[in-house]
């Protein structure tokens, strides 16, 4: 393997473990999938909204369209060194595609507080906008029909393994990974894991 910091290196076997966009850039031909974008607006409150670490799901379609925001949970009640000291911090998911004007996502701020205001059951004008992520590539999508098992060995020596492979879903990449290991443990002749022998058992 050619590696920018380390020059070159010899492996008997290799994971490729990244995102799908940079997968097939290593590994030309490697199928690229189309991505779902997630949007993260960051608030900090002087009390937190909701005194649970649960997430809140707006459930209502308005004119049977998805509404501007999926969810959002008060992250500061999962652990309190997430928000500024002595504040709540709260975090709120806005999927897909939007059309930003020239300000960005930030744009869509104002309307995300409102509907948070709802949401909430409590004013939100006191609200400190912290920061917005736009991510673009947060998830592969999965058209139907889709594969959840894509094959991760794709040569003796060569594997790839990530959420591209499975689900879109952190127990996607999670499983994908195994899959890879165990693949690599069959190339290389080599036993499964102890744990994987009690399963198998
Ligand atoms: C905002 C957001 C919210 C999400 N919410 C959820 C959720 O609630 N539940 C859920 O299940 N999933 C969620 N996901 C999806 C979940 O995060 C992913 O499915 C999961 O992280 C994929 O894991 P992965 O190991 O395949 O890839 P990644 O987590 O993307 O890890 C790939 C790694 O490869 C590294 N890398 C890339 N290129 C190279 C290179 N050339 N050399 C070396 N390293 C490289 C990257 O830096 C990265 O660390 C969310 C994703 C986003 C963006």
């Amino acid at each position: 393997v050619e590696t920018l910091a380390h020059g070159r290196i010899g492996a008997q076997a290799v994971v490729v473990a990244t995102d799908a966009r940079s997968a097939a850039e290593l590994l030309p031909g490697l199928r690229l999938p189309d991505f779902h974008p997630v949007t993260t607006f960051f608030h900090a409150a002087d009390r937190a909204p909701l005194a649970e670490a649960v997430l809140l799901l707006d459930a209502d379609r308005p004119n049977g369209h998805p509404p501007l925001v999926s969810h959002s949970l008060v992250l500061s009640e999962l652990h309190p060194s997430y928000a500024p000291a002595g504040q709540a911090l709260v975090a709120t998911t806005v999927l897909g595609r939007r059309s930003f004007d020239a300000g960005g996502p930030a744009g869509l701020e104002p309307a995300v507080r409102s509907r948070l205001a709802e949401l909430y059951g409590t004013s939100t004008a006191d609200w400190q906008f912290l920061s917005v992520r736009h991510v673009p590539d947060a998830l592969p999508a999965m058209p139907p029909p889709h594969n959840p098992r894509r094959p991760v060995r794709l040569l003796a020596g060569l594997y790839v393994a990530g959420d591209h492979r499975d689900t879109s879903t952190v127990q996607g990449a999670l499983v994908s990974g195994r899959r890879a290991a165990r693949a690599v443990l069959g190339d290389l002749g080599l036993p499964a894991g102890a744990r994987e022998a009690e399963a198998a058992a």
